[in-house]
């Protein structure tokens, strides 16, 4: 995809066979995309980003400030998700077994005494790592067979603007961390997602294709994740 700053703004210009220029602010990155169409030039597309610059920045700063909020001081009483339901969180200190267990609405963190944030986030997303490392590898095996392809490893990392991503080349699958968070299905979804990018590699007409096939559920599934 192409990108222009315009007025120190990174926009991401997608070509499209479509009468008219579309923008929107992504909410995972606050990055502004325009779906353009496919010979309008360059010098309206610029006036077009300024004139609506104003409104840009607005969104932008709403979107970081949401995103921010979102992050944890990991002290008792805060919101967690875990598999797409909410937990309180109760932070306990402990001097062994560190770790997390859920008890009712409740997520227990169990943590030494002097522990930070740093320490605290670590054993949290061990325990999400835990549950996603038990679980994908499961999913990738049940998919691959359905759609007939053959992925060669995968990694979970922390990500702030992808659910996932394949490697179409050496066939290596990356998942976010953060989708223990969400509903075991936007995981589902995530896996098959890569999974068909290795018969199609963009998000074009023959990849929707395969996933209205795979997963006929996916539009919805993926409004919901923001993907
Ligand atoms: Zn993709």
């Amino acid at each position: 995809m192409k990108q222009l700053v315009i007025n120190n703004i990174l926009v991401e210009i997608e070509r499209k066979k479509i009468k008219n220029m579309y923008l929107k602010v992504l909410p995972t990155d606050q990055k502004v995309r325009i779906s353009a169409p496919l010979r309008m030039p360059e010098d309206e597309i610029r006036r077009f980003v300024l004139s609506k610059y104003e409104w840009i920045i607005r969104q932008q700063r709403r979107m970081q400030e949401r995103a921010e909020n979102k992050e944890l001081n990991y002290v008792s009483g805060e919101e967690v998700f875990y598999k797409g339901k909410k937990y309180t969180l109760k932070v306990i200190p402990v001097e062994n077994n560190v770790g997390v267990t859920l008890l009712d609405d409740m997520l227990l963190l169990k943590v030494k005494p002097n522990s930070n944030i740093q320490m605290r986030a670590r054993i949290l997303n061990q325990w999400y790592k835990e549950y996603l490392m038990e679980r994908i590898p499961e999913l990738i095996t049940k998919w691959e067979q359905i759609i007939d392809v053959k992925s060669s490893s995968f990694v979970i990392r922390d990500m702030k603007t992808r659910w996932g991503s394949c490697n179409i080349r050496t066939g290596k699958i990356c998942i976010n961390l953060r989708l223990a968070q969400k509903k075991p299905i936007s995981l589902e979804y995530v896996v098959v997602h890569e999974l068909v990018h290795l018969l199609e590699g963009s998000h074009n007409q023959v990849f929707k294709g395969y996933m209205d096939r795979f997963l006929p559920d996916w539009r919805t599934i993926k409004k919901e994740l923001n993907y």
